[in-house]
Order: C-alpha cells, then sequence, then structure tokens
C-alpha cells in the first residue's frame, strides 16, 4: 500500500485529502475528550527507560501505513509514555498548558507550513509577528521602540542576547572573531541557559560570574560593582548583566533598575530575563517588579510557560535591533528580497534562517482571553499560591523558604535532604499530582509552582494533603 498521492490526478489528491479529513476530524475529537478529561489520565507515565523503544519497530516501514493503525499505536504505546505537562496536577519546574487557541493555531501553522525567512518568503508571518509583538510589548511595558521577535526558546532567546552583548562590546569580533576577556554577570539564582549562552556564544564559563543573592534570593548589586570594578581593574572587559525577573529556583526578583544603572554607568549590555513572570507585568499589583525593564537592552520572556502556549514560543525583544542586525545579519545573493523599508525580514535577527509562523498562537491566544482573561488567570493561580503558602506557615512539620511573589511556593520538611526527596517521591506516586525540587541555602527544597489553566483550587489543596500524608511517612 502507498499513500502516497499523485498531484496529477485530482481523484488521487482528493482521497488523500479526504483521508486527512476523516482522521483530522477523528482527532480533534480525540484531543477534545483528551482536554476534557485530563484529570482522568496520570500524571507521570509508568514505564523505564527503554521501555517505548523495546515497543516500537526497529525499522520504518516499507509500504505506507493507514492513518487508523499509525493513530492506534500513538494512543496505545505513545501516549502512555508521555508526561502530562497539560494535567492540572502538574505542579513541576513551571506549570504550563496548552489553550485551545494555540492548538488550533499550531494545527494551521503545520497546514500551511509558511516560512518566514525575509519579508517576500512570508508577508504574513513578518508582519503578524510584527503586531503580536508589539500588543505583548505593550503589556511588558515596553517603549515602542523595542523590537520584538519570536524564537523557540528563552535559551536560544539568551543567547542572541549574549551575541548582542559580544557585538555591542566588540563590533569587531564578527569578522575577526573573539579574543577572550569579556566578562558576563548574573546572579547565582539565574538559569543555567545564562552560563550556557555564554559558553555557546564564546564568552567562557570562567568568565560568568555569579553575583551572590541576599536574604530572599535577589541579586546583591553592591557585590555586583564590586565583581565589574575587580574586572576592569585585570585589565577583563565587563560587557553583559542578566538580571531575572522571577528566577527559576524561588521566582526570586533581582533589583532591575539598579542592574539597568550599573549597565548604564558602564555601557554594559543589560539583559533581562523574566522567562516566567514576564506575563504578570499587566497586572498593576505586579508592575513593581517591572521597575526600570525599559532601560534593559534586551528581555525574554516565554508564552510557552504561563501565557497558555504550546510549546514553543520565546518572545524575545530588543531595544538595539540594529546590534542584533550587524552580528547575524548575512545576505548571499539567493536570499536578496525586498528593499522596501518596511519589510521586515526575520532572518537578519537570529541565528535560523527558516522562521516558523509561531506569532499565529500568540495573536490567536492574546485575542481569545484578551488582557482581562490573562489577568484574571495569573491572578487565581497567584492567589491559590498565596493559599498554599499559608497552609505550609500554618503547619510546624514544614518550612517555607522563600517569598510568594507570583505563583510558585519553595517550602520544605523540616528533615534531611533524603526525607524532602522521599516525601516528593511518593507524592509523584499518587499519579494525581506532580512536583518538582530544587536547592536553595544548600539544601532540598520542594516546590510547586502553580501555572496550568486547568489547575484549581481542588488540585492544590490535595498536593497539600498528599504533601500531608507522605510528611508522616518518611
Ligand atoms: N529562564 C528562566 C527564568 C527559566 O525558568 C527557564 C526555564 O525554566 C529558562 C530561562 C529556560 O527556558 P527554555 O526552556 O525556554 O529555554
Amino acid at each position: 500500500m502507498s499513500n502516497l498521492p499523485d498531484p496529477q490526478d485530482a481523484a488521487s489528491w482528493s482521497r488523500y485529502v479526504e483521508d486527512f479529513r476523516q482522521s483530522a476530524h477523528a482527532s480533534v475529537d480525540w484531543i477534545a475528550e483528551y482536554l476534557k478529561n485530563i484529570r482522568e489520565v496520570p500524571v507521570l507515565p509508568k514505564g523505564k527507560p527503554g521501555d517505548l523503544v523495546d515497543a516500537l519497530p526497529k525499522h520504518a516501514p516499507v509500504a505506507g501505513e493507514s492513518f487508523d493503525r499509525i493513530l492506534e499505536d500513538f494512543r496505545t504505546q505513545v501516549f502512555p509514555a508521555v508526561t502530562q505537562w497539560n494535567h492540572p496536577g502538574f505542579m513541576a519546574y513551571f506549570g504550563t498548558s496548552a489553550s485551545t487557541p494555540g492548538i488550533l493555531a499550531e494545527l494551521l501553522i503545520a497546514a500551511m507550513n509558511t516560512n518566514g525567512l525575509h519579508w517576500d518568503t512570508s508577508p504574513a508571518v513578518a508582519e503578524l509577528e510584527q503586531v503580536a509583538m508589539g500588543w505583548y510589548r505593550e503589556w511588558l511595558t515596553l517603549p515602542e521602540e523595542f523590537f520584538g521577535i519570536i524564537y523557540d526558546t528563552a535559551s536560544t532567546s539568551t543567547m542572541h542576547a549574549m551575541i548582542c552583548a559580544r557585538e555591542y562590546a566588540m563590533p569587531e569580533s564578527r569578522e575577526e572573531g573573539y579574543r577572550a576577556g569579556l566578562v558576563v554577570y548574573t546572579s547565582e539564582q539565574a538559569h543555567s541557559s545564562v552560563e550556557k549562552g555564554a559558553m555557546a556564544v564564546g564568552f567562557g564559563q570562567k568568565f560568568v560570574r555569579k553575583v551572590p543573592t541576599d536574604a530572599e534570593f535577589r541579586m546583591r548589586t553592591d557585590v555586583l560593582r564590586q565583581m565589574i570594578e575587580t574586572d576592569i581593574k585585570a585589565g577583563l572587559r565587563p560587557a553583559c548583566i542578566v538580571a531575572t525577573i522571577g528566577t527559576t529556583s524561588s521566582t526570586s526578583v533581582d533589583p532591575v533598575a539598579e542592574c539597568a544603572a550599573l549597565a548604564e554607568e558602564f555601557n554594559l549590555w543589560l539583559h533581562v530575563d523574566c522567562a516566567y513572570a514576564g506575563p504578570t507585568a499587566i497586572l498593576p499589583e505586579c508592575v513593581h517588579y517591572f521597575k526600570g525593564i525599559e532601560r534593559a537592552h534586551s528581555v525574554v520572556t516565554n508564552p510557552h510557560k504561563w501565557l497558555m502556549t504550546p510549546m514553543d514560543l520565546s518572545a524575545f525583544f530588543t531595544r538595539k535591533p540594529e546590534v542584533l542586525r550587524q552580528a547575524l545579519s548575512l545576505v548571499p545573493e539567493y536570499l536578496r528580497s525586498s528593499e522596501d523599508p518596511r519589510a521586515v525580514h526575520l532572518m537578519d535577527y537570529g541565528v535560523p534562517l527558516g522562521h516558523r509562523f509561531r506569532s499565529l498562537k500568540l495573536w490567536f491566544i492574546l485575542r481569545y482571553f484578551g488582557r482581562d482573561g490573562i489577568a484574571e488567570f495569573l491572578r487565581r493561580h497567584m492567589q491559590l499560591a498565596q493559599k498554599f503558602a499559608a497552609w505550609v506557615d500554618a503547619d510546624a512539620r514544614f518550612e517555607r523558604v522563600a517569598p510568594v511573589p507570583f505563583s510558585t511556593v519553595c517550602f520544605r520538611l523540616k528533615g534531611t535532604d533524603d526525607q524532602n526527596k522521599a516525601m516528593l517521591a511518593k507524592v509523584a506516586e499518587s499519579g494525581t499530582t506532580f512536583l518538582s525540587h530544587t536547592e536553595l541555602n544548600g539544601k532540598i527544597v520542594a516546590r510547586i509552582a502553580i501555572g496550568n489553566l486547568a489547575t484549581s483550587e481542588e488540585d492544590v489543596a490535595l498536593a497539600w494533603k498528599l504533601l500531608q500524608k507522605a510528611a508522616e511517612e518518611v
């Protein structure tokens, strides 16, 4: 059997499309049931490493197979090995969810398969990205001069910030390569993507300074200043500060305005990572955390974290798009295109040439929920986090380890690291709830990160009940 259609034969082409129509309808029905009954699915798969590989054929089929067979294997073999990030009890790492407008947009994106290398290859990709990112930029309180581009992940966005920092400090590096001695400063609580970006771009791990934090895990800018001055005295060239609003472990908030003042004084690139907490800039009660962000040179926030967007969509903004362009624009003859000044060529602003139509997802989501809906969504989670924090505070067996500015609570059982790990393992065995851990002040700490559209107070209360029970058993 071959499913390959003959493009010259209208009947063959039509059979191919109708085959899709039927299976796509069935798949959409499956998705709707999946979302409706997501609570019934175990949040974590049961298998061990290698199970799925062993269950599937070693070699690809020679003859084509029917959608029915493929979908059947998806349901029975692949799906059971899926960790359910969409599950309301998934409160590990950062809670995320794929909302229906995002899922719908993803289907349309795949169907069109348009690729926005430069404006001419897809005006819609080039321009909808400017529109959707422009809307989001306003919500983030960033001034109009900030240019927005969508990459896959925050790690990629931050790597591009590093490329900008290198170009800003050493414009000759594009042509001549890069000599050692540029220094990046970030807090010891920053996400590992900062160090990885510095490694990838050639700064070198030993030129990444991890600035100590205060009792609330915020970057100490007095020490940052000392580090910068010491490096200058040693003949090094401070190049970049990365501040975080909503760090990965504790969701602490670095003093961005103080970082901006130092960046301005020493002429450094300031990148702000608000991968998780970014959307809360729309809440009047949170806007103070973002003070100074408008003075950053670049900002990253991930709608695929706390903005209901299916993986992947990372929003990168820069006040100096010309630096990004100088660093990365390279136009061989076969990629020459419109010289109209309004034609944005996304390939000029990043390492990848191909550019997915991700903005359609953001545009659908911002329109479907609206600012009010998104504000309510964020507040719901922040209120649940406050409730959970109060339960922890009221139970003498537990201690809370960090403030709760957003929707994540760090806490621990007053006991050993092993007891805390065992407690989390017991919770995970429930099948209904999954929490993860981190390390703060040298101790293993449990985290509950509320960020899923489907998560209700009952889910959070269930997590607390399971934790209390596990605390008695470990
Ligand atoms: N920055 C922060 C603050 C994060 O919490 C994370 C991931 O959790 C990242 C960056 C990396 O995100 P991504 O997986 O999109 O690279």
